[in-house]
């Protein structure tokens, strides 16, 4: 299968850092890499080098499964940047692998109307150079 060429939305792209690069860089094998505490096994979201659980630093990006669901939502119907496309979906998901596990993305392969609070989402990424822009779109998508 040949990649989709990519949109060239102008989007400000994340600094990486040791222990954010996994996260931003793990699309190149299609995977989103959340942050795990070894110790207690707690996934750690925004990526942070220490769990607020135990406190370990024994944490290990990890590969999950990229599903999640709509917890809130914001349409964007400003163009922040010249370029930028409009309107979008700015949203927070919880990822399926914890509670309270959640990522602040964007929702694409919508019609912004369609996007609901509980809609169930997959991660596809969109790649920029080195990153990995992790947004998600709806999981009956094909
Ligand atoms: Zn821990």
């Amino acid at each position: 299968m040949e990649a989709k060429e990519q949109t060239k939305v102008p989007r400000t792209l994340p600094e990486l850092e040791k222990h954010t690069e996994a996260f931003w860089t793990g699309g190149q094998c299609g995977q989103l890499m959340i942050n795990q505490c070894s110790a207690c096994q707690h996934y750690i979201h925004p990526p942070v080098p220490m769990c607020p659980i135990c406190h370990s630093r024994d944490v290990t990006a990890t590969p999950v499964s990229g599903k999640a669901e709509i917890v809130s939502y914001t349409v964007n119907h400003m163009p922040w940047i010249p370029g930028l496309e409009v309107p979008y979906v700015v949203a927070i998901v919880g990822l399926t692998e914890q509670q309270g596990l959640n990522i602040t993305t964007e929702i694409i392969n919508i019609n912004p109307d369609k996007v609901f609070i509980g809609m169930q989402v997959k991660v596809l990424f969109e790649q920029h150079e080195e990153i990995y822009l992790p947004l998600f779109e709806p999981l009956s998508a094909t």
